[in-house]
C-alpha cells in the first residue's frame, strides 16, 4: 500500500521538543509519517507537568501541539516507555529515522552531607509534586514550616518561591549559587515575586554595593533586571508601597553569596532543621569575576531545603552515544554523533537550558537536519519500513497497551470537568493506574 512507502520517522518523548519536532516534519515533507512515543499515557511534557500552575497562559502552546498530534500524518503513542517497553534499535528497525526528545528527568544533587534528610527536595520532584507528577505523589511535603530555604537562581527557583509563598509558609530565602549573578531570563518572574500580593522583600543592601556602578556596562536584558533589584533593595518605598509590605504576612528574599556546605537535622536526626553556607566573596573582575570562599560559614534555620540547580538528561538506552559529562546525547545540528538515522532534540539535546521558545527553535533545526538527509539521499528512505505497524506487535507481544491521542482526549475531559466543578481550569488525575482506566472506558 501507498502509507508503506512513505518515509517513517518515530519521535520520543512528547514534551514541546518533540511537538516542535513533529510540527516541522510535517511542514516541510508532507509525505512523512510521524509516529510520538511518550512514556506517560498524558502528553506535553514539562508544559503540563513543568509550567507553574499560576502562568496558565505559557500552556497555550498546547494547542498548537493538539493540532499537530490530530494531523493525519502524525499518530501519538503514549504509555510506552522506550528502553524498556521497546529499545531505541527496535525503533531504528522500523523507521527511517528516530528523534529522540526525551528531555531531562534526573537532577543535579548538591553532594553536601544531609541531603538525603526528610525536607529536603530537588525542585524537580517539588515541582512535579506540585503539578500533579505521578511519580512525585508520594512526596506530600510538610510545610507547615516557618522558612523555607531554596538554593539556585533560574526560572525554577523562583517558581518554586512563587508557589511556597501561597500556603502558609512565612518566610521563603533564596540562595544563589556563588557564580557571578546571571539572572537574564527571569525579569518578569522577579516582577512579579515584587509584587507578589501579601508579601514584602527583604534584601541585604551590602551585597549590592558597588552594584550600582557595573549596571551601565551591563548588557540590556541583565542591565534591567539588577536595576530593578537594585530599586528593590537600596530605595525607600513609597508610602502606600511601605504600607503594602508593613502588612504583609509573608518576607521573601535573595541571599547572594553564599553556597550550601551540609544540611543540618534536627535531634532526632530525621528532619532538616536548618543549613549551614559558606560565604564568598568575588575576586576578579568582568567576565573573569570567580566566587572564592572566605573562610565564613552561617546557619540559617529552616523546614524545608529545595535545590533548583539544574534538571539533567539520563540515557535510556546504552546503544545510544550519550555523553555523560554534558549529560546529553553528542549531536552536531541534531544529527547525533556516529549514529547514522538517530536524531535528538530539545532539552536532550541542548542541555537543561533555555525555554519553550528556545525548544522550539533548537527542534526546528533538528527537523531541519532531517529533511536535509532526506532529500541529499544521506537518510536512505528508498526501501519501505513497517514502522507503528511492527511496533505495536511487539509492544502488545509485552503486555503493553499505548495510549493513542482520542485516548488522552478522553482523559482531558474528565479533568476538564473535575476542574469545573471545583472552580479551577483542570483537576489533574494523579496516578498512571487512573489515567489508563478512564482512557480505556
Ligand atoms: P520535556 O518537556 O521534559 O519533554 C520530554 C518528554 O519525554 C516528557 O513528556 C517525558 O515524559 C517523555 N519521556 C521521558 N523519558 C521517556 C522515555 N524513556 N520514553 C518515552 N518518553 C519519555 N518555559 C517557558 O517558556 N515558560 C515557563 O513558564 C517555563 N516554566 C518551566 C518550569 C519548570 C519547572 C521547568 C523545569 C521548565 C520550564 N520551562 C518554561 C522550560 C520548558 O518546560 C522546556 O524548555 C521544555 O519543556 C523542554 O522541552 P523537552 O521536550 O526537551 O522536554
Amino acid at each position: 500500500p501507498f502509507s508503506s512507502c512513505r518515509p517513517k520517522v518515530c519521535i520520543v518523548g512528547s514534551g514541546p521538543a518533540g511537538f516542535y519536532t513533529a510540527q516541522h516534519l510535517i511542514k516541510a515533507r508532507p509525505d512523512v509519517d510521524v509516529d510520538i512515543y511518550e512514556r506517560l499515557p498524558v502528553p506535553f511534557g514539562l508544559v503540563r507537568f513543568g509550567v507553574a500552575p499560576d502562568h496558565p497562559e505559557v500552556k497555550n502552546v498546547i494547542n498548537t501541539f493538539t493540532q499537530t498530534a490530530k494531523h493525519t500524518c502524525c499518530s501519538f503513542y503514549g504509555n510506552v516507555t522506550v528502553g524498556k517497553d521497546v529499545s531505541v534499535g527496535e525503533l531504528q528497525q522500523a523507521y527511517h529515522a528516530v528523534v529522540l526528545s526525551y528531555g531531562a528527568e534526573g537532577n543535579r544533587s548538591m553532594g553536601v552531607p544531609g541531603e538525603d534528610l526528610a525536607g529536603v527536595y530537588s525542585a524537580k520532584d517539588f515541582v512535579g509534586w506540585y503539578n500533579g507528577l505521578p511519580s512525585c505523589q508520594e512526596l506530600s511535603p510538610d510545610l507547615s514550616c516557618e522558612t523555607a530555604v531554596i538554593l539556585g537562581q533560574g526560572n525554577v527557583a523562583l517558581d518554586v518561591a512563587r508557589i511556597l509563598l501561597l500556603p502558609p509558609i512565612k518566610k521563603s530565602v533564596f540562595l544563589p549559587v556563588p557564580t557571578v549573578c546571571c539572572l537574564n531570563a527571569v525579569c518578569a518572574e522577579l516582577r512579579e515575586m515584587v509584587n507578589l500580593p501579601d508579601t514584602r522583600p527583604e534584601m541585604v543592601a551590602a551585597d549590592f554595593e558597588g552594584v550600582k556602578d557595573a549596571v551601565k556596562d551591563l548588557p540590556r536584558p541583565r542591565k534591567r533586571l539588577t536595576e530593578l533589584m537594585l530599586k528593590t533593595a537600596m530605595e525607600i518605598p513609597g508610602e502606600k508601597e511601605q504600607e503594602r509590605r508593613n502588612n504583609a504576612s509573608r518576607v521573601w528574599s535573595f541571599r547572594f553569596f553564599r553556597s550550601p556546605i551540609e544540611i543540618m537535622a534536627d535531634p532526632d536526626n530525621k528532619r532538616t532543621a536548618g543549613i549551614r553556607l559558606a560565604v564568598n566573596k568575588l575576586e576578579g573582575s568582568g567576565d573573569g569575576a570567580r566566587a572564592v570562599l572566605t573562610g565564613e560559614v552561617e546557619d540559617v534555620s529552616c523546614g524545608l531545603v529545595i535545590s533548583s540547580i539544574g534538571y539533567k538528561s539520563l540515557p535510556i538506552d546504552p546503544s545510544v552515544p550519550f555523553d555523560s559529562s554534558k549529560a546529553i546525547v553528542p549531536n552536531s545540528m541534531g544529527r547525533v554523533q556516529q549514529a547514522a538515522g538517530l536524531y535528538c532534540s530539545g532539552w536532550l539535546k541542548t542541555g537543561p537550558t533555555g525555554v519553550i521558545a528556545t525548544t522550539m527553535n533548537n527542534s526546528f533545526d533538528t527537523a531541519r537536519s532531517l529533511v536535509e538527509d532526506m532529500d541529499s539521499g544521506t537518510l536512505d528512505i528508498s526501501a519501505a519500513k513497517p514502522g507503528s505497524q511492527s511496533i505495536s506487535g511487539l509492544l502488545e507481544k509485552r503486555g503493553v497497551k499505548p495510549v493513542i491521542f482520542s485516548d488522552w482526549e478522553k482523559i482531558d475531559s474528565v479533568e476538564m470537568s473535575r476542574g469545573e466543578a471545583a472552580g479551577k481550569p483542570r483537576e489533574k488525575l494523579l496516578t498512571v493506574e487512573e489515567m489508563l482506566q478512564v482512557a480505556r472506558k
